[in-house]
């Protein structure tokens, strides 16, 4: 996408506006790039008519060109859509809360179910039990014990002679009696939709009543994951979404499918075969990934919004009352620099031709340094950092060698800081913000 897109943005540059006329070849290339992505078509259809209405008429801002505000219309729109809707997963119910996985074989329901388990105990603080209805593959009950040992949840006994049903229902029995917060049920797949696999889990939902019904796609799936969400949508009310497979080389688009099609939000992201490898869905980052190009929009925005407005706000405050400047503010400063996302954070939202040129080596080693920094300001006592004139020859030793620095290093920190002291008296708090976004750009 990026060469030929650069290559529209300058012909249209100089417009002030996105008219019928610039934005036809844009769409063009934005269609392009969702069918590369493997977004199906009639979502794709949908999906840049959409953007075509937002777009038709909008001022261009600043310095943007048109196709640049395009972008950040396409970006912001995937975005939105994406991420619509509730993450995490909704415990409201009398307990157990039964969550029900569904999904095609193959897709990470188990391993899913796994990770889930462990995500609840260790952020939810919940006790949990899993337990597996597939009993058409032997060896999947079997992983599911092994997962679910390593999730340290508990796993509830079943065996490929039982029912599923009676399976779920002694389950539930069991989870009730033993007063456990969840109960994790794993289903079986099958290689592709058929009317007995449908049949058996809309059952398993009846008898169990779940409070989350999990749709587990594979976000490698592409094209066919329309029609996949389109049969659960219809069979079982679906409430979420988990998408697997994301570390995988595709670029994902069948989140954006799956979502249209089910109306239910993405809760998570599987991004590695491992039981810790589940994340809260980032609907912004996925939205990046699918255009497949750096956001030069989404990079000035991140550069301008990254500094945290409260957080400026309120250290001016305090410079003006004369309170001063301490080793925790500077030490916020260097938070913020990171907060902006990371220097190789911004680098992945550059094009490929720029971030090329920027090499690798230029980048992590201005963000070691700002972790060095950090390091070295966290190995001081609060009163050292509140009063850095007590720093003298011992504590900077202690400093040092606390931090795994040399004590020079120390020394250049204070330096910096020291300058940067200066600098906020002089201004008194006026201009600060400025001085800020400055720093952050
Ligand atoms: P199920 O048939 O739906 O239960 O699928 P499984 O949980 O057995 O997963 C199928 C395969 O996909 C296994 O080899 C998993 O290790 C792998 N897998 C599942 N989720 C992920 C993921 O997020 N990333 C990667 N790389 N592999 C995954
Ligand atoms: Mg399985």
């Amino acid at each position: 996408l990026t060469e030929k897109f650069s290559r529209l943005v300058k012909q249209v540059s100089g417009q002030a506006r996105i008219t019928e006329s610039n934005v036809q070849d844009m769409l063009r290339e934005v269609r392009m790039a969702l069918l590369e992505a493997d977004v199906a078509l009639p979502v794709v259809r949908d999906f840049v008519a959409r953007v075509k209405e937002k777009a038709l008429g909008q001022e261009v801002l600043g310095s943007l060109k048109p196709g640049q505000a395009l972008v950040g219309i396409v970006n912001r729109e995937l975005a939105a859509t994406m991420g619509e809707g509730v993450a995490d997963i909704n415990l409201v119910a009398q307990p157990p809360a039964v969550i029900l996985m569904a999904g095609l074989q193959g897709a990470g329901k188990t391993t899913t179910t796994a990770k889930l388990a462990k995500h609840l105990i260790e952020k939810r603080k919940k006790k949990v039990l899993t337990v597996s209805g597939d009993v058409y593959r032997p060896a999947a009950i079997e992983q599911l014990k092994t997962v679910t040992r390593q999730a340290g949840a508990e796993w509830f006994p079943s065996t490929p002679d039982q029912k599923p049903l009676d399976i779920a229902r002694a389950a539930l029995d069991h989870a009730k009696r033993h007063f456990f917060d969840v109960l994790l049920v794993d289903t079986a797949g099958r290689l592709a939709i058929d009317e007995v696999l449908m049949a058996e889990i809309q059952q398993l939902h009846a008898a169990l009543n779940p409070v989350e019904t999990l749709f587990v796609v594979d976000a490698m799936q592409g094209q066919d994951a329309v029609n996949t969400a389109k049969a659960f949508k219809d069979a079982l009310p679906l409430t979420g979404i988990v998408l697997t497979k994301t570390d995988g080389d595709s670029r994902g688009g069948a989140a954006l499918s799956v979502r249209q099609v089910t109306g239910v939000p993405i809760k998570f992201a599987g991004v590695s075969e491992k039981i810790d490898g589940l994340e809260v869905f980032d609907a912004e980052r996925h939205a990046g990934r699918i255009l497949g190009m750096g956001d030069i929009v989404a990079l000035v925005e991140q550069v301008t919004a990254g500094v945290d407005v409260a957080a400026a706000q309120k250290l001016a405050a305090k410079v003006k009352s004369g309170a001063g400047f301490d080793l925790n503010d500077f030490l916020g400063q260097l938070q913020q620099m990171k907060q902006m996302g990371g220097l190789s954070s911004i680098m992945d939202k550059l094009p490929a031709q720029m971030a090329a040129k920027a090499t690798e080596a230029d980048m992590s080693r201005a963000e070691r340094d700002i972790r060095r920094k950090e390091g070295i300001i966290n190995s001081m006592t609060p009163l050292e950092r509140r009063k850095p004139e007590l720093l003298k020859a011992t504590r900077k030793r202690r400093i040092a060698a606390g931090a795994g620095v040399q004590v020079q290093e120390v020394n250049r920190l204070l330096n910096e800081f020291e300058q940067m002291q200066q600098m906020m008296k002089k201004m008194k708090g006026g201009g600060l913000m400025k001085m800020m976004k400055r720093m952050g750009g």
